[in-house]
């Protein structure tokens, strides 16, 4: 299983359900991956979503969709496991029941090392968007992503990569971060922009619970985790990269999530949603669950051959769990500046307590406040070049006359001088803190 992509989430009448067809089965076994052990929860299964299902959820998400473009989210375990005639077959019951006018998207997330020319044709025939997981160069990527024998699989990985980019499929890297690569942000970076090639990147904190039950219970987390402090250190580093040349170039997830919160729009990002429960789970057998990371029985919904799906999407308990995201937010979160963007991040990773003892904190809570403290000036220029309607990348000349200016003005202050502006800070904390 690939690390979870977050699924955009759109307006309250629109649902997204990310659908596993071969349940937790992969051909790689991935140190940090949270899905594997959902296999234990089906013994006697093939792990193989049937046609006569997989036509049932079509007809059900398209029924019961209210929006005019509608997005079948394919994951797992990997879903290429299944064959292509599946994914021909799932294409020929989107066109069966997609309405006149309605757009149909297809996104799939894999690990790669199963494509070959006719996954390339298929995807791009039939538009799908690929997210592709590597967690950046050789060492960093296989020490943790190894197959069943515990072989690296960077090689094959990076040939899954050329193959679509000699398709002309559209894609996605996905990288986690971990404590491998945590400490290489740049490395990460340029790898993925220079060798890779990729213009469109998403950096997801790999939080993983020490348990025997793979559910979210206990307070432990894996030595291969990542800390809050890494993580906004590593988003700070990227970003202070990007912003100098690739604005416009280069799309890094996170990044478009706040700029969306800086306009005052909506994150786009179940994350940084005030509320969860837009973002459910089908299982190879029908069964519904109320998010990716919540594959867990106290969270299953029902199961679509049973119950209807909308029915499960809008049920109390599906609401009890969306707005618990919102309601079990600890006071320290509610009264933080960042929190119009960051809401508390996932509830999955709110493990610990704040300093005053409540319960419910984000354990990436120092790295969230740090990333998005950090970008406050930028994001407020970008969003400001946008709504005078001009394009943001102005944001990389904006910058670069500031720096210009600022060295001017305080050449002759030492770092450690007090701050002229007044503040009662060092210089070096303060207007001459090297900004993005
Ligand atoms: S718990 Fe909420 S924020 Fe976390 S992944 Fe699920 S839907 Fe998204
Ligand atoms: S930065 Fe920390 S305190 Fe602020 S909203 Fe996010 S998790 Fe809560």
């Amino acid at each position: 299983m690939t690390p979870t992509p977050h699924i955009p989430t759109a307006p309250p009448v629109a649902f997204h359900v990310m659908l596993k067809p071969s349940g937790a089965i992969c051909n790689l076994d991935c140190a940090y991956c949270y899905y594997l052990s959902k296999e234990r929860l089906y013994p006697d299964s093939r792990f193989r979503m049937s046609d006569p299902l997989l036509e049932a959820f079509t007809r059900q998400y398209i029924e019961s969709q209210s929006v005019s473009e509608v997005t079948f989210g394919w994951q797992g375990g990997e879903p290429t496991l299944m064959g292509l005639d599946f994914f021909r077959r799932a294409v020929e019951f989107q066109q069966k029941y997609g309405r006149p006018g309605m757009r149909i998207l297809n996104t799939l997330q894999t690990n790669g090392t199963l494509l070959d020319d006719a996954w390339g044709r298929f995807f791009r025939k039939h538009n799908f968007l690929i997210g592709l997981s590597l967690d950046g160069p050789r060492t960093m990527h296989d020490a943790y992503r190894v197959d069943k024998a515990g072989h690296p699989t960077f090689d094959r990985v990076l040939a899954g990569a050329a193959l679509l980019k000699k398709h002309g499929v559209k894609f996605n890297i996905l990288t986690a971060v971990h404590a491998a690569n945590a400490e290489h942000p740049l490395e990460v970076y340029h790898f993925l922009r220079d060798e890779v090639g990729a213009s469109f990147l998403q950096f997801i904190p790999i939080v993983q619970r020490d348990n025997d039950t793979g559910f979210q219970e206990g307070e432990r987390i894996t030595k291969r985790s990542v800390t809050g402090r890494q993580y906004g250190n590593f988003l700070i580093a990227v970003f202070d990269e990007w912003v100098r040349q690739d604005v416009g170039r280069v799309f890094v997830q996170i990044f478009d999530v706040a700029l969306a919160a800086w306009m005052g729009q909506r994150p786009g990002l179940c994350l940084f949603e005030e509320t969860c429960g837009t973002a459910l789970v089908l299982e190879h057998n029908g069964d519904l669950y109320a998010c990716d990371h919540f594959v867990e029985p106290r969270c299953r919904l029902g199961n679509i051959l049973e119950t209807p799906l909308i029915g499960m999407v809008t049920s109390e308990k599906q609401r009890r769990f969306g707005q618990a995201k919102r309601d079990t937010l600890p006071r320290l979160c509610r009264e933080c500046e960042v929190q119009f963007v960051c809401h508390g991040g996932c509830p999955k990773n709110r493990m610990v307590r704040t300093p005053g003892g409540e319960p419910g904190l984000n354990i990436l809570c120092e790295g969230y406040k740090a990333f998005f403290t950090h970008v406050d000036h930028p994001m407020r220029i970008m969003a400001a070049e946008l709504k005078a309607g001009r394009p943001p990348a102005n944001l990389m000349r904006i910058l670069a006359k500031e720096e210009l200016e600022a060295q001017r003005r305080f050449a002759h202050i030492g770092r450690n001088d007090p701050c002229p502006c007044g503040s009662g800070r060092k210089f070096k904390h303060c207007c001459g803190r090297r900004r993005p």
